[in-house]
């Protein structure tokens, strides 16, 4: 009997149990080990800021869904992974000390890096939890004139909520009456074609923008912050009265000083999601070092190939699944002209589609993630 250990509840960790769990049967133990007992559907956070959901609509009982898959769940702070003793130190939750392993599939997500941003504990809105996209929502209720500033920080690897959310302001101010007296603004790190890793992308969403009487600034590095103000590293200050802002990501702080990981603290994998130089051992999501965005569909993609692969493993056969990189996303809160921008890992153009029905299936797809998962 193989022990396999999964950390991380998230799109990768539950998907890479619930294959797992299929492929393998009963014969073999799965744990899946993660700090809360509550999933998250991140693309729904935006939709819960703007009070078109409910906390009950955007997360559920993880505990459950993987007792009906026979996974047994442990929840508690993963600390330290130990790939030459195969086993994983654990703290602060239900049980505490170390777990032996014989195999391990890693989807621990991304850190946020919010301590390279002076100030942005105190006077930032995030989107990043169901907490802190409750207090954003009081926010933009009491919001009726000045300036809403939306961005990414360089390093963070977002942009669909910031786009989302800045369009989804514009129409819930033009709808109250207020649109004139709030001046909205994104701001990027870098250009659009960079943060979206395409040009035909950022040329349709920089139309929708324009369409929507949204600036945008490029070329902005946010570094610190103050209760109505932001400070660029190029020394430019930007007023706001509501402020929502990526932090910076970084790779998980339990993959650190296994030189495992790049400079930023992701997880190198390969094509097989086997992280590289390591036996036993599967990465997949947030944590792993592809290009471009951090994305739900390529965790769910990854964890599918890892479980293949990892199944195999166990069973003796070869395994020949391999992940191949693209982007898929919709921007939706745009109305009638929401954005689906397709990107493969080829140098072609990305495909970009528009519609109201794009916003649609992405709240169809989250009900069928809801139905199929809790
Ligand atoms: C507001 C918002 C909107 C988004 N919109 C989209 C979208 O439209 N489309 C799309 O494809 N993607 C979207 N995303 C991105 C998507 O949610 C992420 O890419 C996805 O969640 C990554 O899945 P993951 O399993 O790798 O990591 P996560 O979902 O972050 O899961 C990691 C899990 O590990 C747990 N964990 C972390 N560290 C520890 C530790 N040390 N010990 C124990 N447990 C730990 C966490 O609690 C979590 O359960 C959005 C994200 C946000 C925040």
């Amino acid at each position: 009997m193989a022990k396999v250990l999964i950390l991380g509840g998230g799109f990768g960790g539950v998907v890479a149990a619930e294959r797992l769990a299929e492929q393998l049967g009963d014969t073999h133990q799965i744990t899946l080990v993660s700090r809360s007992r509550q999933f998250t559907f991140y693309p729904a956070l935006v939709r819960l800021a703007f009070g078109t959901a409910e906390p009950a609509d955007v997360s559920f009982d993880l505990r459950r869904t993987l007792q009906n898959l026979r996974v047994n769940f442990i929840e508690a702070e993963v600390a330290h992974i130990d790939p030459f003793e195969r086993s994983i130190s654990i703290a602060h939750g239900q049980v505490e000390g170390k777990l032996p392993y014989d195999y391990l599939v890693f989807a621990l997500g991304r850190r946020l890096a919010t301590e390279r941003i002076l100030g942005f504990y105190e006077h930032a809105h995030h989107l990043l939890n169901v907490d802190k996209a409750i207090s954003f929502r009081k926010a933009i209720n009491n919001l009726h004139e000045g300036r809403a500033v939306f961005g990414q920080c360089f390093g963070a690897r977002l942009p669909v909520p910031v786009y989302e959310s800045a369009f989804a302001l514009a129409r819930r101010l033009k709808e109250k009456g207020d649109r004139e007296r709030v001046k909205i603004t994104v701001v990027s790190p870098t250009t659009l074609d960079l943060e979206l890793g395409d040009v035909t992308a950022a040329a349709a969403i920089k139309k929708s923008l324009d369409a929507h009487q949204i600036e945008f600034r490029p070329n902005l590095r946010i570094e610190s912050l103050t209760h109505h103000a932001a400070m660029t590293e190029s020394g430019e200050t930007i007023n706001f009265n509501l402020l929502m802002l990526v932090p910076p990501f970084r790779g998980s702080s339990a993959a650190s000083y296994l030189g495992i990981t790049d400079e930023e603290g992701y997880i190198r994998v390969d094509s097989s999601m086997r992280v590289t130089g390591h036996e036993r051992i599967y990465a997949v999501g947030d944590c792993t070092n592809f290009d471009g965005p951090k994305m739900g569909h390529v965790a769910v993609r990854q964890a599918k190939v890892a479980a293949a692969n990892l199944a195999a493993e166990i069973e003796g056969r070869t395994p020949l699944s391999r992940y191949q990189h693209e982007t898929r996303f919709v921007i939706s809160e745009i109305g009638s002209d929401s954005l689906y921008v397709h990107k493969d890992s080829s140098t072609e153009p990305a495909i970009v589609r528009h519609g109201r029905f794009w916003g649609w299936g992405k709240q169809a797809h989250e009900k069928y993630w809801e139905v199929m998962h809790s």
